[in-house]
């Protein structure tokens, strides 16, 4: 998470994604709402649609069951002079009339299943089959009857015939009106199961009738219903449904998957209508659209990462190779050149870096070149500041370091050196008879001799108007002398340009070699000087010599 990169990676897919999913969610949550909506109103309306099919059956087998009690038959066979008549021995053939007509009317009528005459108290006078149906009136019924008309039992499932039945009892009146018993028809529910839906004007889904214990006795399809094996709901969710008619819950349908469905509670007769509907039906274009959205935005997220490593990548290297190149130049590496063909800021950036770095490279020749300068001057100067100006020999201050040097090397090596003291004699009458100037020439001539009579590893210093020291670097008195000699014999004649001619000089040298005593540059010179003194006042134009201790004096 460090990296410009990674940074730009996230960014751009949390600022794609929070927008998608958030208005995506809005819009699911919208869907679902839409869809529940929806599924209530259908819901409802297949289960009216059952429920109103159901009331005008019911009533169409009222006037049917009406209009067969109406009979003559009927009426006659159930007369209180015939019921009295059959009391008294001749039952049996009254019964049996009765009997034969109701099974003539049963052949007529395609869904009634059985039909009985029972009289006020609810006997069995006759039916057409042997072992009737036991419909229970009430004791009411016949109160009941009067003022509805018939007496509807609420519907149940019929174990011999394999059917849900419903049973309608309806008053068998006399002439005036008085009732003689009543006629209860038993009717297949079966007859209603195809008009529960219409195949167009219903919304999809099942219709359910359930009985009062919650079995479903009829649906919509006929394949729910098994007289084998009878289908039943959870008896909790009948009781939730129940009580909360006209809303829908999830729960598991009679094909043993999971369904939406509501009840409607019809009054006449008591029933339990129950519309449901295939939940994965119901969600399968909701999931569909889900899995679309969740499969766009996949793309897209991929599609803006892609986009986004992409930028990040440009940004990323240029500025990668900036940071590596001013690594370089930290490192004092300004040989580098970058090329960008971005037309960018970082395209700019980099021109600019490359315009830094030729500056940077412009300083540090001319940095370069005015110290070559500067070094050269500081050589100069250091020259100069050992060098006796008019000789070119070293002067007092080289002169001082020099001998301090020789001390301390001969007191670790114990090796001797040897020091001559040179003046010139009676230069001052040379001086003042030839002026300044010549005087100063015959001055640096003799320094030349001097110089060019001594090694390379030897030091030649001017100490002081016609007055030169000579460090014989290890070198023992008797070579000193020889060299001291020489220079005497070598600087004999000096020439002098200025008045074109040649002099003759003569000078006093004074010889010591280092002695352990020789603690101090002060000790040594004092020793030295006193040598060129006894050379002075022993005659001039000499070598004076002071034999170590070890040796005698010269
Ligand atoms: P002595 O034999 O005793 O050495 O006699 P001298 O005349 O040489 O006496 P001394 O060495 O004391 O005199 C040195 C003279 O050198 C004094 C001065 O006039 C002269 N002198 C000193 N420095 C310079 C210089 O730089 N240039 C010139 N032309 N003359 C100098
Ligand atoms: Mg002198």
């Amino acid at each position: 998470m460090r990296s410009i990169k990674s940074k730009i990676i996230v960014f751009s897919i949390l600022a794609t994604l929070i927008p998608s999913l958030g208005l995506g969610i809005l819009s699911f949550q919208q869907n679902e709402t839409m869809i529940n909506e929806n599924v209530t109103r259908e819901l409802r309306a297949l289960a009216n649609y059952a429920s109103r099919e159901l009331e005008l059956w019911i009533k169409e087998q009222n006037l049917t069951v009406r209009e067969l009690a109406t009979s003559k038959i009927l009426i006659e066979g159930l007369s209180k002079d015939n019921q009295a008549q059959a009391r008294k021995n001749k039952l049996k053939v009254q019964r049996k009339g009765l009997e034969l007509y109701l099974q003539s009317v049963h052949k007529r009528l395609e869904t009634v299943l059985e039909l009985t005459v029972v009289d006020v108290e609810g006997g069995i006078l006759a039916s057409n089959v042997e072992s009737p149906f036991p419909v229970k009136l009430s004791p009411d019924w016949p109160q009941d009857a009067s003022i509805q008309g018939e007496v509807v039992a609420p519907p149940q499932w019929n174990a011999d015939y394999a059917t849900a039945v419903l049973s309608i009892a309806v008053p068998i009146l006399s002439v005036d009106d008085f009732i003689l018993g009543a006629l209860i028809v038993t009717f297949d529910l079966r007859d209603i199961q195809s008009n529960l839906k219409d195949k167009i004007k219903s919304p999809p889904g099942d219709v359910l009738l359930l009985d009062k214990d919650g079995n479903v006795m009829l649906a919509s399809d006929a394949a729910i219903v098994n007289p084998e094996n009878p289908v039943s709901l959870d008896p909790a969710v009948i009781e939730r449904l129940r009580n909360n008619p006209g809303e829908y819950e999830i729960f598991q349908g009679p094909r043993q998957e999971k369904v939406a469905g509501l009840a409607y509670m019809s009054e006449k007769p008591l029933i339990t209508i129950i519309a449901t509907r295939s939940h994965q039906l119901i969600y399968a274009f909701w999931e569909q659209q889900r899995n679309l959205f969740v499969g766009l935005i996949s793309i897209i997220i991929l599609v803006v990462a892609a986009i986004a490593f992409q930028m990040s990548h440009a940004i990323v290297v240029p500025l990668r190779r900036l940071i590596d190149a001013t690594g370089k130049i930290v490192q004092g590496d300004l040989n580098v050149e970058l090329t960008s063909m971005q037309r960018n800021e970082l395209g700019q950036l980099t021109q600019m870096f490359n315009q830094m770095t030729n500056q940077l490279r412009l300083d540090q020749a001319k940095i370069e070149e005015a110290s070559a300068a500067m070094q050269q001057k500081n050589a100069l100067l250091e020259t100069l500041s050992v060098t006796d100006s008019l000789t070119g020999l070293f002067n007092r201050n080289k002169l001082n370091a020099i001998i301090n040097d020789q001390l301390a090397r001969y007191e670790r090596n114990k090796r001797p050196f040897s020091v001559l003291m040179i003046d010139v004699d009676h230069f001052k009458t040379l001086n003042d008879s030839l002026g300044h100037v010549a005087g100063d020439e015959i001055i640096a001539g003799i320094a030349r001799k001097i110089s060019q009579s001594i090694r390379n590893v030897d030091f030649a210093a001017r100490f002081g108007g016609d007055e030169f020291i000579i460090i014989l670097a290890d070198t023992a008195i008797s070579e000193a002398l020889k060299t001291a000699e020489r220079i005497r014999a070598h600087a004999a004649s000096v020439h002098c340009s200025t008045i074109s001619k040649t002099f003759k000089v003569t000078l006093s040298i004074g010889v010591i070699q280092s002695e352990p005593e020789d603690t101090s540059l002060t000790i040594l010179l004092s020793r030295v000087d006193g040598a060129l003194y006894e050379a002075k006042r022993s005659g001039r134009d000499r070598v004076y010599c002071v034999q170590p201790k070890s040796d005698s004096a010269t």
